[in-house]
């Protein structure tokens, strides 16, 4: 078997993510020991049962002595203060990264607490699914998703190589972006379409009332989706509006004006305009598959 990639591993937050990359580096070698630590004792408790990392400890502090890679997984929200609370512990040398679905905000929360000789390289896979927690993740998770890395400057071109060969170890494509650039990107292909997702469910549960239960009965696939989408994590979802709201609110207010102009299209009988605009979309989803 090959060489690991890094000796020692923590984990900080021990969900779909952490999981997801801690059995996707098992199963390939890529990481000597890997430690985890979890905010919740019944997290712990059940990463313990199920053997989710080599040793589960019981703060973060004990979790990153002598780690040589510390992978923040908690919530967008919860990353400065997790990061503040490992600074004084962190080995000088190691490399901290985070897989939060927001990057300015992180690294305006985290960067300040970083010590001088501990790099700290921000980071995004682009892979999920709607569950979460300790028993959710999977060793495919990141088997052909795009992982982002988003480098500070002045970061040693051979940590990020190290960081980018794990993630294509686990099977990731990557490549590297702004974060700003990243945060409007995101804004649109997955901040607001998850809003979309959870305003759909939420109108058609109001609708109850007056349909009963035939919106649950009968949901064809489109309706499905949405729910799929809209059963989420509630916290990793609210740190994500709250941390990318700028850019969420732009994309958001120009939905809003396409949602008008077909409202409108609607209203008019406008089948043309109907037509060309779902005809434009159509090719854009050819473009993706
Ligand atoms: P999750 O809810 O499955 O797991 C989060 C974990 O963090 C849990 O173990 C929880 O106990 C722990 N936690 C919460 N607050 C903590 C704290 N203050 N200290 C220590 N542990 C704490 O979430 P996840 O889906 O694994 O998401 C983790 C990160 O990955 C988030 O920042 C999220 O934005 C990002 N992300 C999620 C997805 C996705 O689709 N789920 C995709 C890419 C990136």
């Amino acid at each position: 078997m090959s060489k690991p990639i890094y000796d020692r591993v923590a984990l900080i937050g021990l969900g779909l993510i952490a999981s997801s990359m801690f059995w996707a580096m098992k199963r390939a070698n890529l990481a000597g020991k890997v430690t985890g630590y979890a905010r919740s004792q019944e997290t712990r408790d059940t990463a313990r049962r199920i053997g989710l990392t080599d040793r589960v400890c019981d703060s973060a502090a004990e979790a990153v002595e002598g780690a040589d890679l510390v992978v923040l997984a908690v919530p967008v929200g919860a990353m400065g203060p997790v990061a503040e609370a490992i600074a004084p512990h962190l080995k000088p040398g190691a490399t901290v990264t985070d897989v939060g679905s927001v990057k300015r905000h992180v690294i305006d929360a985290v960067a300040p607490h970083i010590p001088e000789g501990v790099h700290f390289i921000p980071a995004h896979p682009l892979a999920g699914t709607e569950h979460s927690g300790p028993e959710s993740g999977f060793a495919e998770l990141f088997e052909n998703r795009w992982c982002l890395i988003v480098p500070l400057p002045g970061t040693p071109d051979t940590e990020i190589a190290r960081l980018r060969a794990l993630w294509e170890a686990m099977g990731s494509n990557v490549d590297e972006m702004d974060p700003d650039h990243h945060d409007l990107v995101l804004a649109v292909t997955s901040h607001a379409p998850h809003l979309i997702a959870y305003t759909m469910v939420g109108v058609a549960d109001d609708l109850r009332r007056v349909t009963d239960s035939e919106v649950i009965k009968y949901s064809a696939a489109g309706f499905r989706d949405f729910t799929r989408i809209a059963a989420s994590d509630p916290t990793m979802w609210r740190d994500v509006f709250l941390t990318n709201k700028d850019a969420t609110l732009e994309i958001l207010g120009r939905f809003t004006e396409e949602l008008f102009a077909l409202q409108r299209a609607i209203r008019q009988g406008d089948g043309q305009m109907l037509f060309d605009y779902f005809t434009r979309t159509r090719a854009i989803r050819r473009g993706i598959i």
